[in-house]
């Protein structure tokens, strides 16, 4: 498939970057030609033969001030569409995959954390959220140029948050403290006294997952205590040897980042992590501001992006991906895996019934089984010798749904290298 663009647009890059998603989701490479006779798909708002270019999108894209709000950009439901009102779909996947509606976030949009709410988003005015809305605009693409289509089988990305390692469940009712043998409770009891941390969740983690097949990343915060907005920083404090026991057991270790005035690199450099990856604790980042932080760091991979409040797709793309930096017009130098599925947006934040938890999330995995790096985070705190809380139940069954359907789990070095994009041309 030849493609034709006109170089001197502002819309040069911001396309390339749709064809380039383009290429890595279907691991097909494009030819790019300089003369429009010789291509079979030309993007040139001075060819009469052109694809539909939303000029006025790129135009505020190039603006000092871009007003990207989505009841601005949209003039169709979740489609940015042309003066004619034809749809483009290069921009929409544009706008909707580098988060382009948090660009002009205001205070009303974030919440005590600073983070964006769900409430403001455009996925909740259309009910959107548990869409792969871009993968769907992809497939749409390509059978508009009659090119086929490849599924690929999802993969989790399955991690936990190391939190704590004091508060992980200590059994407190007399039914649940009958069932452990006398000499287990004496030690849980002189373990709190002595004030010494929970390893053995840890433990408990690793065994339900071997006994599924899967590993995972764990994520280890490095400062302790109250850090900034009033958040809980680790309640423990930071052990080299503790990488050493979830690495030998063949899951990767990465950095949470603290909510500190540390730097990304001082807190990266503050433990050796077999992997260049970080997950912002609480997820309190801004991606258009904290995108070019961690682009500025030694990390590679970012895990981060997701509604703390809501299960499902922050930028309505299911595969990692490689933002782009609109101030350098060329893709930022790290990857991007999005969170999906976290255990306290039910907890905590939509304080849900129990019993239907693992309904709604084995559901929204098997309509997602395709085309998807699925990124899971439960946190250790609900893993115990003693199986006891609703939360290790609903871990546990997630984990056999995945193992039935045989979806694999990945890596933070495998997503790296895999959504890469090729970025090579000027
Ligand atoms: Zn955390």
């Amino acid at each position: 498939m030849k493609i034709f663009i006109n170089k001197d647009s502002n819309y040069y890059r911001p396309v390339l970057y749709s064809l380039a998603l383009i290429e890595n989701n279907q691991e097909i490479q494009f030819e790019y030609v300089d003369i429009s006779t010789s291509a079979d798909i030309v993007i040139d708002h001075n060819h009469t033969e052109s694809e539909v270019i939303a000029t006025a999108f790129y135009d505020q894209l190039g603006d000092r001030k871009p007003e990207l709000q989505y009841h601005k950009v949209f003039s169709k439901p979740q489609l940015i569409c042309n003066q004619n009102g034809l749809v483009d779909l290069l921009a929409t996947i544009f706008y909707m995959v580098n988060c382009l509606q948090e660009y002009t976030a205001t205070s009303n949009g974030l919440d005590q954390y600073g983070r964006i709410t769900y409430a403001s988003s455009y996925q909740n005015q259309y009910q959107s959220v548990e869409k792969n809305l871009v993968q769907e605009y992809i497939e749409l693409w390509l059978a508009q140029h009659q090119i086929s289509f490849q599924s690929e089988k999802s993969k989790v990305f399955l991690s936990h948050d190391i939190d704590s390692l004091h508060t992980a469940v200590i059994p407190i009712s007399v039914q649940v403290i009958r069932q452990i043998p006398p000499l287990d409770l004496l030690q849980i009891l002189v373990q709190k006294l002595l004030g010494r941390p929970n390893i053995e969740s840890l433990n408990q983690v690793m065994k339900i997952n071997d006994e599924h097949d899967i590993q995972s990343t764990f994520f280890w915060l490095m400062n302790k205590g109250i850090g900034q907005h009033s958040i809980p920083n680790a309640d423990y404090r930071f052990d080299p040897k503790y990488l050493a026991l979830t690495r030998n057991r063949n899951n990767a270790n990465a950095l949470h980042k603290s909510s500190h005035t540390t730097t990304l690199d001082q807190e990266f450099d503050a433990a050796k992590f077999d992997s260049p990856a970080n997950r912002y604790h609480y997820l309190a980042h801004q991606p258009l501001r904290d995108w070019q932080v961690i682009s500025d760091s030694q990390i590679e991979l970012d895990a981060s992006l997701g509604y703390a409040e809501k299960m499902g797709f922050r930028n309505s793309y299911g595969q990692a991906f490689q933002p782009f930096n609109l101030n350098q017009n060329q893709p930022y130098d790290f990857v991007e895996v999005p969170l999906h599925i976290m255990d306290t947006t039910f907890e905590r934040y939509q304080q849900m019934d129990p019993k239907t938890i693992s309904d709604e999330i084995i559901d929204f995995i098997d309509r997602n089984k395709f085309n998807c790096t699925l990124s899971i985070l439960w946190h250790n705190q609900h893993f115990n010798k003693y199986d006891i809380g609703p939360y290790l139940h609903i871990y546990k069954e997630i984990l056999g749904y995945l193992f039935e359907e045989q979806i694999k789990h990945t890596t933070p070095q495998e997503i790296i290298q895999k959504r890469k994009l090729k970025w090579i041309r000027s």
